[in-house]
């Protein structure tokens, strides 16, 4: 089944920083260890992860990564060349799809059978190709 996504913004995309673009992260973190958040982003490029998935990978707990995707989120959003995803979440007893959610976290009841069955978000990160004019 191919996952929906739908793209999230903050209203961030103004703060695209050219400092942001012409260093790398990668040099300027360079004599760093990846923090938990450069962790989780790299572990949710290109893929899908649920906040359980994640919180069981990285030994840390789900509120914890609950904490972090907005942040997560914000980078990525001030990045052109990243897009953040989000698989919305779904009542498992009615098929109700939280398509309008723009909150990050796991809703806990379905308004329309009231149903407590939700499936977990899962986010991801979509890298695209920079095309930088030179
Ligand atoms: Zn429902």
């Amino acid at each position: 089944m191919q996952p929906r996504s739908k793209q999230l913004t903050d209203g961030c995309s103004l703060l695209v920083q050219d400092t942001l673009l012409s260093y790398p992260n990668s040099v300027v973190m360079s004599d760093e260890q990846p923090t938990l958040r450069q962790q989780i982003m790299q572990r949710i490029t290109g893929t899908l992860c649920s906040a359980r998935e994640l919180s069981v990978e990285l030994k840390i707990p789900q509120m914890q990564v609950d904490g972090h995707l907005p942040h997560i989120l914000r980078s990525v959003s001030r990045d052109q060349s990243r897009r953040f995803v989000m698989e919305p979440s779904g009542c498992h007893e009615c098929g109700y799809e939280f398509l309008s959610r723009t909150r990050l976290t796991k809703p806990s009841r379905c308004p329309q059978c009231r149903g407590k069955k939700i499936s977990a978000p899962r986010y991801g990160i979509e890298c695209h190709e920079l095309t930088r004019k030179l």
